[in-house]
């Protein structure tokens, strides 16, 4: 008998289904808006320019293999951290932002799951929006914090259900850690707008809140890695005491280097210098210290001024490209005399869209026009360009006729 013969099959992951789905169909018109990474105008990954001279650059300075300390590379973090709080930002100016290296966004709330965990002074319950990102549940569950959540999206409007959302932050007990993307909410693509933001941030502030914010899109929302970054600065001005996990996968394309950070607003040096010590120690039984080829190039981006530039126009461009095939593809239903309202497809923001196409609609799209999504409507607008979004457009109004 095999040690194993008790161990459940598990369910497969929804998302990596859907791809492959996609690769086992042979139409030529077959289109995947499952995955949660950029395509360029022609459908193909996409590695930046900014990137690949940052690893030439890299490259001619021959660097050794050696490790990171465990808490990564202090350029990478350094950077890291002034680009999300801004170079203004009380506490970065003094000293007073912990921040740890971490294995990208995953990796950050992973870091921050077991840390407040540890070391939360209060009920360690973390309230997550509904719905949200579907590792989020298995993140915080799997870092021992109890996972609660709060309402988010409106199904009747295809927007936020900001009164639900309100009532939901009242209604918790003194202390409890929210959740909150920062911006580009996955998988709704809906925001609060930076006014909803002033009156949340109230809000936590007065119920005694401790935010966490997952930013994982900063700059690919918008274009603006300031205007994505609004709503944690804000929290930061008015006083929280923040968590935050950072990615660089999809603002430079660094998905399978895996470059993120976590970090926590300490109330003073001497307190970071505390926590950071802590950090680590959490840090070097999980993977002792982090990968070095991702952190070293977006150090590099980061710190030189004319590669940041670059940097900033292709995180625009790529935003700008998303941003014009919603107005696309709203043009394109509408123009078609498809049943519904559909101006959420422009108002929502970043990577994905909520396109509220039921289960059974996103199924006949799948046999009858070989269109993949998750079977909660959502659609990976990077996936569309100006090859298939006709076809697309055409097939979802034809599946909601
Ligand atoms: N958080 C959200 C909301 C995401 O959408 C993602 C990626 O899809 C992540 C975090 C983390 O991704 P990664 O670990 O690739 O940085």
């Amino acid at each position: 008998l095999s040690t194993w013969s008790t161990v459940p099959a598990g369910p497969p992951d929804p998302i990596l289904g859907v791809t492959e789905a996609f690769k086992a169909d042979k139409d030529p018109r077959k289109i995947n808006l499952g995955v949660g990474a950029y395509r360029d105008g022609n459908g193909k990954p996409y590695v930046l320019s900014s990137v690949k001279s940052a690893e030439d650059l890299i490259a001619l300075e021959n660097p050794d293999k050696e490790y990171l300390p465990i808490s990564g590379l202090p350029e990478f973090t350094k950077a890291a951290a002034k680009l999300a709080y801004g170079a203004d930002s009380q506490p970065l100016k003094q000293s007073a932002i912990a921040v740890v290296q971490s294995i990208s966004g995953t990796g950050a709330l992973r870091i921050g799951g077991a840390f407040l965990q540890r070391f939360f002074p209060h009920a360690k319950a973390i309230y997550i929006p509904t719905p949200s990102w579907g590792n989020h549940t298995s993140i915080f569950r799997d870092s021992g914090l109890e996972v609660k959540q709060y309402r988010y999206f409106d199904k009747k409007t295809v927007g936020l259900d900001f009164e639900g959302m309100k009532a939901d932050l009242q209604s918790m007990p003194p202390n409890s850690i929210v959740l909150l993307h920062a911006c580009a909410h996955n998988p709704t693509g809906v925001d609060p707008t930076p006014e909803q933001w002033v009156e949340l941030s109230s809000l936590i502030a007065e119920k005694s809140l401790f935010p966490f914010f997952d930013m994982a899109y900063q700059g690919f929302a918008s274009g603006s890695t300031t205007r994505d970054a609004f709503a944690l600065r804000h929290f930061v001005k008015e006083g929280h005491q923040v968590a935050l996990a950072q990615s660089f996968a999809k603002n430079m394309g660094l998905y399978g280097e895996r470059v993120g950070a976590f970090s926590l607003v300490a109330a003073d040096e001497e307190e970071k210098k505390r926590l950071e010590s802590q950090l680590k120690i959490v840090i070097r039984p999980m993977y002792s210290n982090p990968p070095l080829h991702g952190a070293r190039i977006a150090s590099t981006i980061l710190t030189n001024f004319e590669l940041y530039s670059e940097w900033e126009a292709e995180v625009k461009g790529m935003a700008e490209r998303i941003i014009s095939m919603r107005a696309r593809l709203y043009d394109n239903l509408v123009s078609l005399n498809t049943p519904g309202e559909w101006s959420h497809i422009k108002s929502q923001i970043g990577m994905f869209s909520f396109t509220g196409l039921t289960t059974p609609q996103t199924q006949t799209l799948a046999e009858k026009a070989h269109i993949y999504m998750t079977a909660d409507g959502r659609i990976s607008m990077a996936g569309l360009n100006a090859h298939n979004i006709d076809y697309f457009s055409e097939s979802v109004s034809k599946a909601v006729k």
